[in-house]
């Protein structure tokens, strides 16, 4: 059955590829449990039918940056640990603890809302505890952890949580180098060094996302958490290429050519005429644009195979297309322009178009907006 829409563009997305991901991932952390993050819709990809590939390849765990994202994964039948990081005063606490989510906390306001939604649910909280190792975005800082830590500890001792995890996130973890690195990994140890003497004992303890997954197995300890390999995309081109990691990228964004016209040299291409054709030849048109998630910071620059050649985007990019110059070729409406995909059929990658673009994979693929439909295969 045709997805509605999906003769104009669509993203199609291997679920195979999501599960070899998985697999290459488990066996480069053997240790550790793999968390598949499928936050933001699962990096565009499609939170629910990705965490199933990802459970049937061994995820034991699934990570939410928002609560809802966590509660929409249950409410779609996962049984599994999910944990969930993103809370701000007010958030649906009580209903995560009922749903038996791992929730997250990295401050004393947290803790509180956290105690007093257990009770409520009458059961206990599992909190993982975040420590600001570096990143300097969410979490506790060095001076403040041993307070959490004592509060989390009496909060425990009176039934209200369990303290599952204790946490922290990698700031520079994509260039395997960097000092911030090592620093983080022995903020992280004294972090935990904390804990143990306060008497807390979590099960999971973790620190690596993607590239520290790839690069740094000091950091794996009992879980990672991965997201963007996951979906088969390097982190960064310092860890690595995606072929060169054993990744395969899950989405194949194309559409199909709308209209095919003949003009003379000379003529202004989208507005403001940035392009100009450099003499006669065929335009086609696009029917994506960044109404659809195509950067318009790739106009001018964004590449798209079509008829076996890579072309550039002419012009600007517009809310719902583009134009491609073909030059003298012959092309036909109802072909296909391949923006990015895997790459092994002469296809760019969402990392050209990350390059394109002026920014990373990670973005390319999030912001395809839910106007494509994604056709699972
Ligand atoms: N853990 C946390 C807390 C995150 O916010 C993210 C995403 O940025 C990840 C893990 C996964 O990161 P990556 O996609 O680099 O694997």
């Amino acid at each position: 059955q045709q997805t509605a829409g999906a003769q104009r563009a669509r993203a199609e997305i291997d679920l195979g590829a999501v599960r070899a991901n998985v697999r290459t991932l488990r066996e480069r952390a053997p240790r550790a449990e793999l968390m598949a993050v499928m936050k933001s819709d699962g990096y565009g990809h499609g939170a629910i039918p990705c965490a199933r590939a990802a459970r049937q390849a061994g995820a034991g765990w699934l990570g939410t940056a928002t609560p809802e994202e966590a509660l929409a994964l249950r409410a779609a039948g996962d049984q599994g640990r999910i944990m969930c990081w993103l809370w701000t005063p007010g958030s649906p606490w009580q209903q995560a603890i009922e749903q038996d989510i791992d929730v997250s906390a990295g401050a004393r306001w947290a803790l509180r809302e956290i105690v007093a939604a257990a009770r409520e649910a009458g059961r206990p909280a599992r909190v993982h505890l975040k420590a600001d190792t570096g990143l300097g975005r969410g979490g506790c800082p060095p001076g403040a952890w041993p307070d959490l830590v004592a509060a989390a500890r009496a909060a425990e001792a009176e039934g209200a949580l369990k303290v599952t995890g204790i946490w922290s996130h990698f700031a520079c973890a994509d260039e395997p180098g960097h000092p911030a690195n090592a620093a983080q990994l022995e903020a992280f140890r004294a972090a935990l060094a904390v804990a143990e003497r306060a008497g807390l004992d979590p099960e999971t303890r973790h620190l690596a996302n993607s590239p520290a997954t790839l690069t740094l197995p000091e950091s794996h300890f009992d879980l990672v958490r991965t997201g963007v390999s996951v979906y088969g995309l390097s982190p960064s081109p310092e860890v690595g290429t995606a072929e060169g990691l054993g990744l395969r990228p899950a989405m194949t964004l194309s559409a199909s050519i709308a209209l095919v016209k003949q003009v003379p040299g000379g003529h202004g291409v989208s507005y403001g005429h940035h392009y100009r054709t450099s003499g006669d030849t065929s335009l086609a048109l696009v029917p994506l644009g960044y109404g659809d998630g195509i950067p318009r910071h790739a106009s001018g620059s964004g590449p798209v195979l079509v008829a076996g050649k890579w072309r550039t985007v002419a012009g600007r990019v517009a809310m719902d297309q583009f134009v491609i110059d073909l030059g003298g070729d012959q092309v036909a409406e109802g072909e296909r322009a391949v923006l990015f995909g895997e790459g092994r059929q002469g296809e760019p990658t969402a990392e050209d178009w990350a390059r394109a673009a002026g920014t990373i994979s990670y973005e390319i693929v999030t912001r395809i907006s839910p106007r494509v439909p994604r056709v699972y295969v």
